[in-house]
């Protein structure tokens, strides 16, 4: 490792999210000199949503790119070094610890703050894409609300489509569930609650050709793929629960995960299985996926990261 590239830094944050920004505001203010690496898409998940109106403190609701341009204007007001950058490879034998920025640069860091996200599984239709934030959305939690009284469809046959379909039972008029094989993936009790529910409409063996609509969504055109038959069916909102992956890659081996990628946290805690490096939001967290709960452990890991420092001496 040549000098000239090395930097050495005393608390790392790898990631922007609402968990990345928030280690960063709560890091800066304990006076941790916090530096940041932003990643491949600053702003995170956040940035390919629309209108935000659950995160407490918004009254007025907030589109997602900008309540993501006001958390890092914060974390830069406290203090925070934001760096444009890509955690690319880590060393974690020793400390100081060693992470790898754009396959260049190494920074050692005293601590290190893992808030690298997931990110959503997409169909990887065109149309998919094309309607994304306008009508099209892999998350009912965040989006169903825009959709009350209406006609939704959902693909994907796990828990969490299970679980966001029920969400979204709760507020549309029906919703339309496309599942590939004559199975779901869901818990069995999950399973029985999507099927007991009346205006859940199951299809099974049912595959997404396309998502109609110019600039807004107004129909899906569905393929069974058994009996070779397709259909259009109206509706306003699609939505995409096929999965998610976290954003692990580059940690495997050093850091214990599950069988799916997430990082695995000492349960209360943000600490990961080497002392003194912690992970926070999606990247650690598949059951929740809300912005405040990412903050909400983004706080955590930089509490834990003071206290951390402070017992070393460092
Ligand atoms: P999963 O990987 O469990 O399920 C993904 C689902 O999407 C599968 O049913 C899969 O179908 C389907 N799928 C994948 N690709 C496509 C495609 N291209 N077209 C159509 N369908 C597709 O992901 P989840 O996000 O549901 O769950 C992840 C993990 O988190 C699981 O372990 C789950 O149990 C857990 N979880 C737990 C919750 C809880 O306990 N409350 C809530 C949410 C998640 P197929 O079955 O055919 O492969």
């Amino acid at each position: 490792m040549a000098d000239v590239t090395t930097e050495k830094v005393h608390v790392l944050i790898i990631g922007s999210g609402p968990a990345g920004y928030t280690a960063a505001i709560y890091a800066s203010r304990a006076n941790l000199k916090p530096v940041l690496y932003q990643g491949i898409q600053p702003g995170g998940q956040l940035t390919i949503t629309t209108e935000v109106e659950n995160y407490p403190g918004y009254a007025n609701g907030i589109q997602g790119p900008e309540m993501m341009v006001d958390f890092e204007k914060q974390a830069h007001r406290m203090g925070a070094d934001i760096r444009y950058g890509l955690a690319t490879k880590v060393d974690f034998t020793s400390q100081p610890y060693k992470v790898q920025i754009d396959e260049e640069k190494w920074i050692e860091a005293d601590s290190v703050i893992i808030a690298t996200g997931a990110s959503a599984k997409w169909l990887g239709l065109e149309s998919e894409q094309r309607l994304n934030g306008y009508g099209v959305s892999a998350c009912a939690v965040c989006d169903g609300f825009f959709f009350r009284g209406k006609e939704v469809a959902i693909v994907g046959a796990g828990d969490t489509a299970a679980e966001e379909a029920l969400y979204l039972s709760k507020l549309c008029t029906t919703v339309h569930m496309f599942i590939r094989r004559d199975a779901m993936r869901a818990s069995k009790v999950m399973q029985d609650r999507v099927i007991n529910t009346p205006n859940i409409k199951m299809y099974w063996n049912t595959d997404t050709e396309e998502i109609i609509g110019d600039n807004k969504v107004t129909a899906v055109k569905i393929k069974n793929n058994k009996t070779g038959v397709s259909q259009e069916i109206p509706v306003n909102g699609f939505f995409v629960a096929i999965g998610h992956q976290p954003n692990s890659d580059i940690f495997k081996g050093w850091l214990d995960m599950d069988e799916a990628g997430y990082l695995k946290t000492i349960p209360g805690t943000s600490k990961t299985n080497v002392e003194g490096v912690f992970a926070s939001g999606d990247v650690q967290d598949k059951i929740y996926r809300q912005a405040v709960t990412a903050a909400g452990s983004g706080c955590m890991a930089a509490l834990d990261a003071e206290r951390y420092l402070s017992a070393k001496g460092m």
